[in-house]
This record gives C-alpha cells, structure tokens and sequence, in this order.
C-alpha cells in the first residue's frame, strides 16, 4: 500500500480509539483530534499544557458536516467560495443541537471553524465521521511547527502519531474573521486582509481592541524561541544572531535571511523555522532587521512582537 494511504488509516484508526494525533495543514502543523468528544479533546489541552478557556479550531472538509454544527450566513459564502479550502478561519455561531465537545468551545456560542488545503489532512478529514479540533502543534506560547522534526521536537515520545505531510506552504497559522454581527478580524495570518477586504468590500483591519487583547488565550507571549528579540535592530550585538528579511552579499555566520528576494510571503514562510533554527545554536539572544509593514509583513511583525514578549 503507498506509504501516504496507510499512513493516514493509521491516523484514521488512532483518532477513533479517541487518541491525538499531529497533521499537516498549510499554515502549521496541527494537533488533532475528535471535536465531538470531551475524552479526545481534553487531551489536545494536556498535551499542549493550553489554558482550558482558550477555545480550538475545527477543522471540516465538507460544508454538509459543517451545516450540523454552525449557523451559516451570506459573509460566510462568499468568502469560503473564494478562499477555502484555504488559511482562513471564520467565527460563527454554534447550533444549539451541535455534537462539538464543551471543551472546544469553552461552552462559548460560538465556534472557529477552518478547510484545511494539504491534501493528505483533506484525505483524512474525508475519512472520518467527524471534524478534528485541532490547534497548532506546539507546546502552549512556544514556536508553531512547520514540519514533522518540529513536532516531534515539541512533543518527543508524549505523542502517538504525526502524519508526515512535508513542510508547511504558508508556514504561518490562519487568518482568523469572526462574522457574527459585522465582520471583524480577530488574528493576522496567511490569507492577507486585503483580499478578504476585495471580497467584503470593506476596509477591515485588526481592530486595536484585538491588537491589544488578540483572541481570547492569545496571551501577550506567544511563539517565543525563549531568548530574548530585539526588533528593528540595524546590526546584531556580540553574540546575537541576526535576522535579515533578504539576502545580502554580506555574509556572516550568525545571519539567517528570511528571503532570497525581500519576498515577504516567503520570509512569512521561513519565519518559525528560522526562529527555531537559531534556538538550537544556543544563541542568547536574537536581532531582527526592520519588516516592512505591508502584506504578509503585518503578519510577520505581529508574531515577531509577541515572540518578543518573552
Ligand atoms: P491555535 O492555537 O494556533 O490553533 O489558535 C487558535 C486561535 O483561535 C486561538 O487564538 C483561539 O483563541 C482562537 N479561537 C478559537 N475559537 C474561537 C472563537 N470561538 N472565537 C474567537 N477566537 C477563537
Ligand atoms: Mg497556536
């Protein structure tokens, strides 16, 4: 049998015995397991040592499936037409009959939900008679990881199983839009604002209220490597390493480049792999050049701040 196929019936099997699981998304690698049950779910949170009242992603493949959980409404359409399967996640009301776990919730009446794009989750998701809550990969406000090795160095031997799905394409969790009421954007992530924007014809931006408080359990430190960060730095300090968005002539050991042409979806790309690259090599503390502000830039310096927080 193909290597992919068995791997994912064995993914198929443990997430039915109620276990949790890693899989591959597009943004990050995630932490899955069966959104209607309180056993599987509670172990997401153990795992990950995640505070209980900051509430899951669930991930669906089918809008069917979907239909018994959420209140859907026009918003919606129009942006899962064109963006999913895709890194955006959308708030909507739960159904009061709806099967998903208490947990995932925290008992809250509403309810993140995602289309993941790799296409082996997809297979999986296919596969299964119920949708996955999975948050990223990670011990709670540590770095995201973007491949198997970086879930595995998460978790080492705590974990059952990671569906080895290569490395992460956008390398950066979902943009989170919460469409009860007027639409608001409550994370920055891989799909750019601007092209919900398009869609919506509106101007939404991360409202200073979530820049302050993000979503909730977006606690102050997040995808921290644990050493300190210094932004717009111009040069590194004895001992740093340094992060630069593009390659330069300039070479020198302790300089990891985000990009090789100032790309910032590619710079969002290598973002945590980067940070957890230099973690490894013990260095104490890390500069990071000045990130433009536009695009996947937004993104990239809301991680860095947070990550900064350490
Ligand atoms: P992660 O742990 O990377 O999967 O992040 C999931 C994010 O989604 C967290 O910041 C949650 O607080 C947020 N989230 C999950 N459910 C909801 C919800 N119902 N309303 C608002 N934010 C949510
Ligand atoms: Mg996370």
């Amino acid at each position: 049998m193909n290597k992919n196929l068995s791997n994912i019936k064995k993914s198929k099997y443990l997430l039915n015995k109620g276990e949790c699981i890693a899989i591959p998304t597009e943004t990050v690698y995630g932490l899955a397991a069966n959104a209607y049950s309180n056993t599987a779910t509670s172990k997401i949170f153990k795992l990950k040592k995640r505070p209980k009242k900051n509430p899951l992603i669930v991930h669906y493949s089918s809008l069917e499936m979907l239909k018994k959980d959420c209140d859907l409404n026009k918003n919606f359409f129009k942006l899962f037409k064109k963006f999913s399967p895709g890194p955006i996640t959308f708030v909507l009301k739960i159904k009061k009959n709806s099967k998903i776990s208490k947990n995932v919730t925290n008992n809250k009446k509403t309810l993140a939900i995602r289309f993941p794009k790799h296409s082996l989750t997809r297979k999986l998701l296919k596969m299964l008679k119920y949708p996955l809550a999975a948050p990223s990969a990670n011990i709670s406000t540590k770095i995201s990881p973007v491949s198997k090795e970086d879930v595995k160095d998460e978790f080492g031997k705590k974990i059952k199983f990671i569906l080895d799905g290569g490395q992460s394409k956008i390398g950066l969790e979902s943009t989170i839009i919460s469409l009860i009421n007027k639409p608001q954007i409550l994370r920055l992530g891989g799909m750019q604002t601007s092209r919900i924007n398009k869609i919506l014809k509106t101007n939404l931006k991360l409202s200073k209220k979530n820049k302050k408080i993000a979503v909730p359990g977006q606690g102050k430190v997040h995808y921290s490597p644990e050493i300190p960060i210094r932004l717009n730095a111009i040069k590194p300090k004895q001992g740093e390493a340094f992060i630069l968005i593009k390659k330069r002539k300039l070479y020198s050991k302790n300089f990891y480049y985000l990009s090789k042409t100032n790309n910032l979806k590619e710079a969002a790309k290598n973002l945590y792999k980067t940070l957890r690259m230099i973690k490894k090599k013990n260095f104490k503390s890390i500069a990071v050049e000045k990130i433009p502000n536009i695009g996947f830039g937004e993104a990239i310096n809301d991680r860095l701040i947070r990550s900064s927080k350490y």
